[in-house]
Parts: C-alpha cells; sequence; structure tokens
C-alpha cells in the first residue's frame, strides 16, 4: 500500500458575501443575498442568515426572495472577488509546497511527506490564521487523505472552522453524513437511492457492491468506493501562475493596416478564450505581444476580473495593444495569452444575464465547431469593438 497522502481543502466562506461585508462592515449579520435582481438570475452566493431560511446557492432568485423577503440583495463586485482571491493565493503560494487553485475561492494543498519539515496540521492551522489576519476574510479547512473527504471535512466544519479526519477514520467519519453530501451526488442519483431505500453514506458503505454496479453502473462502484472513504480520485494538481492559453501569428508580410492588425487581435482573443470556455476555465490576466521587423519584441499584461468572455477580453486586449504598439511601425508578430487560469468557471452565475450569455457563447462555440474557425470570427456583434 502506498503511504497515506496528506491533503487539504481550504474554502472561504460565503466568499463573495464576506467581501461585500470588508467594504460595508454595517451589513454583517443581516440577510445577504449576491446574485442577480430580485425578478431573476440565481443566488450566487448568500450569507449564514439567509442561508437559516433555507436559501442556497444556485437557486433562483424569484424563490430566495420568497424564502427570505427580507435579505439584502447585492448585485456583486467581481472585480473585488478577483483581487482577494489572487490575495489568497498569493498567501498560499508563498507558503505551500504544492498547491491546485480549484475555483476562485477553493484550494487543494498536498502535503504529503512534509511531516519530515513540520507538523501539517498545526502548519495548516498557522496558515488559516495568516489568510484571515491577513485579508479579513474566513476560512475553513479540511484535512485527509484524499480530495473527496478533505472537501467533505471543509464542509462539516463550516462556517469558519476546521476539521482533521485522521487516517483510518474516513469511513467512520462519512457514514453519518447524508448522501448528498458526496460531492457530485445531486437531486438525480440522491432521489435514485432513496429510492433503494439508502440514505446515509453509512446505507452505501454496508450495501453490496455488485447490486450498486447492476443499477447505476461503474459509477455505483465508484460510490461504494466513495461512501468508505477509499476513493483516491485526482491528484492535486499543481497551479502555476504561467499556465496560460496563448496563440500568436507571424503575417506573411510585415504590416501596419490597422484595420487588419485590430481584425487579428480580435480572432485570436476570440480563439483562445473559446478554449477556455471549452475547458471551463476563467482568466485572471492578458497580456498582448508585438514583433516588430527588426526582431524587437514588446509585451505588456494586464490584471483583469477572472473571466472567459469575448466582449470583455477584446476591449482588454486592444487596449493593452495601442498601449503597447509604436505609431507608423510595421508588424511582424501579433501575440495574445491569457494566464492566471482558474478552474470551474461557477462563479460566472454572478452576472444576472449570465445564463443568456452564457448559452449564447455555448451557440457562438457550437458554430465555431461545426462550421470551422472561419465562420464567425467577427467580435462586433459581442461588443468587441
Ligand atoms: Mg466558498
Amino acid at each position: 500500500m502506498p503511504p497515506s497522502r496528506t491533503i487539504v481543502h481550504f474554502d472561504l466562506d460565503a466568499f463573495f458575501v464576506e467581501v461585500e461585508i470588508l467594504s460595508r462592515p454595517d451589513l454583517r449579520g443581516k440577510p445577504l443575498i449576491v446574485g442577480g435582481s430580485r425578478e431573476r438570475g440565481v443566488v450566487t452566493t448568500c450569507s449564514y442568515e439567509a442561508r437559516k431560511y433555507g436559501v442556497h446557492s444556485a437557486m433562483p432568485m424569484k424563490r430566495a426572495v420568497q424564502l427570505c423577503p427580507q435579505a439584502l440583495i447585492l448585485p456583486g463586485s467581481r472585480g473585488e472577488y478577483s483581487k482577494y482571491s489572487r490575495w489568497v493565493t498569493d498567501i498560499i503560494s508563498a507558503k505551500a509546497p504544492l498547491f491546485e487553485k480549484a475555483s476562485i475561492d477553493e484550494f487543494y494543498l498536498d502535503l504529503t511527506g512534509m511531516d519530515r519539515f513540520f507538523k501539517p496540521f498545526e502548519w495548516t492551522v498557522a496558515l488559516r490564521e495568516e489568510i484571515m489576519v491577513k485579508t479579513g476574510l474566513p476560512i475553513s479547512f479540511g484535512m485527509a487523505t484524499s480530495k473527496m473527504v478533505a472537501k467533505m471535512a471543509t464542509n462539516e466544519a463550516k462556517p469558519n472552522g476546521y476539521l482533521q479526519i485522521p487516517p483510518g477514520k474516513e469511513a467512520a467519519f462519512l457514514a453519518p453524513l447524508k448522501i448528498d453530501k458526496i460531492p457530485g451526488v445531486g437531486e438525480h442519483t440522491a432521489s435514485l437511492l432513496k429510492d433503494m431505500g439508502l440514505r446515509l453514506i453509512r446505507d452505501i458503505a454496508e450495501y453490496p457492491p455488485a447490486l450498486l454496479e447492476q443499477r447505476l453502473g461503474n459509477y455505483g462502484l465508484e460510490l461504494s468506493e466513495k461512501s468508505r472513504g477509499m476513493h483516491m480520485g485526482s491528484e492535486v494538481a499543481p497551479y502555476h501562475e504561467a499556465k496560460s492559453v496563448s496563440t500568436e501569428n507571424t503575417f506573411g508580410e510585415n504590416t501596419d493596416d490597422m484595420d487588419f492588425l485590430m481584425r487579428e487581435l480580435v480572432r485570436m482573443t476570440e480563439k483562445i478564450a473559446s478554449e477556455l470556455r471549452k475547458d471551463n476555465k476563467m482568466a485572471g490576466c492578458l497580456s498582448v505581444k508585438i514583433r516588430y521587423p527588426d526582431f524587437e519584441t514588446t509585451q505588456r499584461q494586464t490584471s483583469i476580473p477572472y473571466s472567459f468572455y469575448d466582449d470583455e477580453l477584446i476591449p482588454v486586449a486592444k487596449d493593452l495593444f495601442h498601449k503597447l504598439y509604436r505609431k507608423g511601425m510595421k508588424v511582424r508578430l501579433l501575440g495574445v495569452r491569457l494566464s492566471e487560469l482558474t478552474g470551474e468557471a461557477k462563479q460566472t452565475n454572478l452576472f444576472s444575464d449570465a445564463e443568456k450569455k452564457s448559452v449564447l457563447y455555448q451557440a457562438i462555440d457550437g458554430v465555431r465547431y461545426r462550421f470551422g474557425k472561419k465562420s464567425l470570427t467577427k467580435g462586433g456583434a459581442l461588443g468587441g469593438k
């Protein structure tokens, strides 16, 4: 048996709400919902005071307002969230040997083998303290032998707490929890299992794996492993600032044709933005590169609110280009790069028109996929002026 791993899952508590409270302390203790308007959109996140009324994230705003009419609805300040997310990332990155940024407010750390150098649990408690003191944001963590159990430990520790599940204690920790606490088990699977008489994770653990397989296929076997804390899942994927998508183009002929250069810039930005959307990732940094005929190369980058939308990225690319470009010079090569990528782009819920926009982009990506890259590369239709 391989030595057991030491995995930490960090999750900022009600992240968007807490960022709002930093600039408006009078909101503390009140039921708050960050999301669209009262009439439309979904709840991005809400304060624990609102959760008491049954409000939860991804719930339609209409329903949330019915449950908690006195809640204050905040539209959200995306730039601020990105800023604080980066700050927490920087603090973790300075200390942790290996970490993954799973989303804007969630991190996995792999501390396996670090007990030779420090006590992983005490070290993590100190790191949590540092994050809270520096940023003013509450954060919870779970420590366990796999990402799944660590994440579930965090969920049990919330709000504002931490929980360690020692090696060998996974099954005992999981046993009394409800089935839908297993990450990835949605309403559909939960009700299917309920029909089989299974309600708690213990019930799955004690159920014959072969019968679970009969009902749910491979997923049944996976659930069986998960219920006993035996499912090791994926590794902690190292986070690199440099992780990026980029494209560049050396022109057949050096050119100073501004219309052409702008069209190219738009085309390239759309291309890499669509790659991001395909991977469900967002970028926190955009850079533009220009090479002149004498091979002199200049590059400039800027931090942006996390995004994977053409109409948000194109104006930034154009702005950078104009800041960078030396008037009258011919250009030999043009490049665009998106970096500081973060996974799980769920924070897009934040826009009140997020769904509409997301459907629109799905359509665009679909057309691109079916008819090739040439078919939709104007950018104009999406406000990429
Ligand atoms: Mg969170």
